[in-house]
């Protein structure tokens, strides 16, 4: 188990050290702003969306290592999705890292990574930033996501 974690660990290290995906895209079809007051993540999620499939999404801002390894490991799960996936892939998301009795769902694949965080509610809300915002971004809310 502690080997696990520690691979665990190494995967959120490697995407805070060299997030995924970061950066401005120009003229995208939708953005959010997300905000963690708690701890004082910030995020912009930004796709673009062809034929209702995500062809290309990036995020930047700045933040603890849990809430950008997040968006970056979301990015890579998210890019080729349809929105309604991308949604589907939210609820499962937020179920793994909200949810004690949740099993484990070995569909999310690296983003199993955050199942640990349930045990740290204010970690929660770091690992789901990013989900929040892409929310926002995906029902094009003029509402920036907040996670309080
Ligand atoms: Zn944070």
């Amino acid at each position: 188990m502690s080997d696990l974690r520690e691979l665990y660990q190494e995967v959120i290290l490697d995407h805070n050290r060299s997030p995924r995906n970061f950066g401005r895209l120009e003229d995208p079809t939708l953005q959010a702003d997300g905000h963690n007051p708690l701890c004082g993540d910030k995020l912009t999620v930004a796709l673009n969306v062809a034929d209702g499939v995500v062809t290309d999404i990036r995020f930047e801002g700045s933040g603890c290592a849990i809430s950008k390894a997040s968006a970056s490991l979301m990015t890579e799960g998210i890019k080729g999705k349809t929105l309604d996936e991308a949604r589907a892939l939210f609820e499962r998301f937020h179920q793994m890292v909200t949810d004690q009795a949740a099993p484990a769902d070995a569909s999310l694949g690296k983003l199993t990574v955050f199942a640990g965080v349930r045990d740290y509610p204010a970690r929660v809300k770091c690992a789901i930033l990013a989900w929040h915002t892409l929310l926002a971004a995906v029902d094009n809310s003029q509402e920036p996501a907040s996670t309080e």
